[in-house]
């Protein structure tokens, strides 16, 4: 049977977009699916966002950035596929009639077309993480309303889901989410002062987009995969463990009351858990190479450092306050990657800033309430310029 699907894409242009939009490509020309293209979107790449709605034949074409709109309308000219600028623009074309979403955008950005296309019922293939880590009650309550599921992308979330026994999540023991360490998993805190945003981005098993990978050298990636488990999944957070193992061949596991361990494998390549969420609950087939086990030849594992990588006890600690608090964290390293990326900060700053803000943070109202979010997501992201501004000053 071949898997029928109408499809948006948020944060067409990313890599994680693109590994979809790939995926898609490749599985209709194999006649292993019929997927329809229905709207795509990016922040401010027209151009590429232009050539990948005219190849996918998509309907809709969207940028946040209102300043990319002409850009947007030239490129598109005599094409027939609508196009639209703006957050609005980017909230239509989640709404518009398509089964599957991928969101796929980075960063809170992300959190009102994801809870528009989750209110109107899709299917919400997730991984953009900041959304949960930051509006995470609002997200799970608009995936309850609207009635669709919510199939976690990130490759740590989707091995898990794969794994876990929803219909008896007290038979689970913990949750052992792994992760590679980063790039700079041997190196020893003092030498971590000097690292450059081309070091940084620089990850040993995974390409991904710029954000994420200084996340990944930071850890702060690990930390709000913690956050991120604790929302998806009916195990208590204290239930859930980091475990380090470089190889990245494992990508979660799920230990049971009777010692079984069960896990989920994979080579390092976003397509597989993409397509695991656009098959689920069957499989199809993609062009990945299969894993060959003699070649991998160790597996090793071990435990993290909250030391050298401050922001695990960051986030695990915001978690634990909960509340706002994770919104706060959220927001204060969102500012300060960008800050580092851009060369006004440097690597150790990222963490020192987040913790400033977590420290000052006096966040009000209910993490239910959406609006809530946003201002405490508004009043970090300020707390955390003002301190970057000093720290240059
Ligand atoms: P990326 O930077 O490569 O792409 C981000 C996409 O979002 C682009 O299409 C960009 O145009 C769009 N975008 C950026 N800012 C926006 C804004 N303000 N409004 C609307 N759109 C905006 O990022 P990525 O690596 O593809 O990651 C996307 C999300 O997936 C992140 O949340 C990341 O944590 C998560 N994720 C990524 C990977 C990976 O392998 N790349 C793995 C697991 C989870
Ligand atoms: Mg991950």
């Amino acid at each position: 049977m071949t898997l029928s699907r109408r499809v948006t894409v948020l944060g067409a242009t990313g890599s994680v977009g693109t590994t979809t939009l790939s995926l898609i490509e490749a599985s209709n020309a194999a006649c292993e699916a019929d997927i329809e293209v229905v709207a795509l979107t990016a922040n401010s790449n027209a151009k590429e966002l232009a050539e990948l709605a005219i190849a996918h034949r998509a309907e809709f074409a969207a940028v946040c950035d209102e300043a990319a709109g002409p850009a947007l309308a030239d490129a598109l000219a005599g094409t027939g596929i609508r196009h639209g600028a703006g957050v609005e623009a980017v909230i239509e074309a989640a709404m518009m009639d398509a089964g599957w979403v991928m969101a796929a955008i980075v960063g809170a950005a992300g959190i009102q077309p994801l809870l528009a296309a989750a209110t109107r019922g899709a299917d919400i293939a997730f991984a953009n993480k900041e959304c949960l880590v930051c509006a995470g009650d609002a997200v799970l309550a608009a995936v309850a309303k609207g009635g669709g599921r919510l199939l976690p992308v990130d490759s740590e979330h989707n091995a898990i889901f794969q794994v876990y026994d929803f219909e008896r999540p007290e038979r689970v023991r913990r949750i052992i989410l792994t992760a590679s360490g980063g790039p700079f998993r041997e190196r020893c805190r003092t030498t971590l002062a000097g690292i450059t945003p081309a070091e940084a981005v620089a990850h040993p098993n995974w390409t991904m987009g710029a954000k994420i990978s200084v996340d990944s050298a930071t850890m702060m990636n690990k930390g709000l995969e913690r956050i991120e488990a604790a929302y998806l999944f009916p195990t208590p957070k204290e239930k859930i463990e980091i475990l380090v193992h470089p190889q990245s061949v494992i990508h979660s596991m799920v230990d049971y009351v009777d010692g079984s361990v069960l896990a989920q494998l994979g080579p390092p390549d976003m397509t597989v858990p993409v397509a695991s969420t656009l098959a689920w609950p069957d499989r199809i087939p993609t062009p990945v190479e299969p894993l060959d086990f003699a070649k991998i030849g160790t597996m090793t594992f071990e435990t993290p450092d909250e030391e050298r990588f401050p922001a695990l006890r960051q986030a695990r600690e915001s978690l634990d306050e909960g509340g706002l608090m994770t919104a706060v964290m959220n927001a204060a390293n969102e500012v300060a990657v960008e800050a580092f990326l851009n060369g006004h900060i440097g690597f150790l700053d990222i963490a020192e800033i987040t913790d400033h803000c977590l420290a000052s943070a006096r966040p009000e109202g209910v993490s239910t309430e959406l609006e809530a979010v946003l201002s405490a997501d508004a009043a970090s992201r300020e707390a955390a310029r003002q301190r970057i501004a000093r720290l240059n000053g």
